[in-house]
């Protein structure tokens, strides 16, 4: 009898691991191909300074639609991208889209818009970033300053030499760093003194229950505080609430992001934002 019982667990679990493996390898073929098919756009969303209720930058989040898997979501693929290497090429498009695109809006709305691009671990690798970054700002004439590049607590962790020296060239060639999913790893926290950081995002998981849990209300804080004792600036992710809103205001939040003012939404969409954006910033 515990035989069978062996024998059963045994056969449903190969069953679970060969659906996860096929999965796995549909989407992997199928990313190979994705830039090539164009396949691949961008989401953007907006980012909102907390004190002046205004639009300050987007963060440009990847989709990926395909014609067999339909739509893909980031945390199915991107992991997939990262573990091939695949990231390195996808990640080269986004930074070149993100650019061109948003520069276009600076341009046409003759506003300061910020752009926040995520870039991974992977993208580190190698030497390859540094003279991408320098040509992809040369070509859009995009001002460094106003890009800021989402690092995770990920790539502090495993603290190469080549890793810490980027991110001090990227600091100086007036490019921001930010890190995102802030509290999710498990890192020191001494690396923020280290790193030329300039932004903090605390992940969504602590600001989802902020008004009705005390231990995430005061955590929050905490982070805030710390953050601006370091003089950093802090974004809080997934608001999804006014009363959120309230709080993040009320601890001197910096600036909030979430489905409360906007999901990502495609370039087109997102244009009726900075045109509102536009009429604020002329009215004063
Ligand atoms: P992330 O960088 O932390 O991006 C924020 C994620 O939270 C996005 O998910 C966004 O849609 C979602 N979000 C925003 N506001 C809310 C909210 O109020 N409530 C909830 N529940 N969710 C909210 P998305 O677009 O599915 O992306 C997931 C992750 O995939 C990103 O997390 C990022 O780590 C990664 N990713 C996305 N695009 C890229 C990319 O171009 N390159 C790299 N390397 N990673 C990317
Ligand atoms: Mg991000
Ligand atoms: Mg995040
Ligand atoms: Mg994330």
């Amino acid at each position: 009898r515990s035989k069978d019982i062996g024998r059963n667990s045994y056969s449903f679990f190969t069953k679970e691991m060969n659906q996860q493996v096929s999965q796995r390898l549909g989407i992997e073929t199928q990313l190979r191909r994705a830039l090539s098919q164009h396949e691949f756009h961008l989401a953007y969303q907006p980012v909102m300074d907390a004190a002046s209720g205004q639009m300050v930058a987007v963060e440009a989040l990847l989709r990926w639609n395909n014609k067999e898997l339909g739509f893909v979501p980031p945390d199915r693929f991107i992991p997939i991208a990262e573990e091939t290497g695949l990231i390195v090429p996808i990640g080269e498009w986004v930074l070149r889209e993100a650019t061109r695109q948003v520069a276009q809006w600076q341009r046409h709305y003759g506003l300061p818009l910020r752009l926040a691009v995520n870039v991974s671990a992977r993208q580190f690798q190698g030497e390859g970033l540094l003279p991408l970054l320098r040509e992809v700002l040369d070509e859009t004439g995009f001002a460094p300053e106003s890009l800021e590049l989402e690092i995770t607590e990920r790539l502090i962790l495993n603290e190469t030499a080549s890793n810490s020296e980027q991110l001090l060239r990227i600091h100086e060639m007036g490019v921001s760093l930010s890190v995102d999913d802030f509290g999710t790893g498990f890192s020191a926290l001494s690396y923020l003194k280290r790193f030329p950081f300039r932004v903090l995002k605390i992940d969504r998981s602590f600001i989802r229950d902020i008004c009705t849990d005390q231990g995430d209300a005061s955590l929050t804080k905490a982070i805030i505080a710390m953050a601006h004792g370091l003089g950093l600036h802090v974004i809080a992710e997934g608001v999804e609430e006014q009363s959120q809103e309230q709080f993040l205001m009320a601890s001197q939040c910096d600036m909030l992001q979430g489905y409360y003012y906007s999901r990502p939404l495609p370039a087109a969409d997102i244009e009726p934002f900075i045109q509102r954006f536009q009429q604020q910033a002329n009215t004063g």
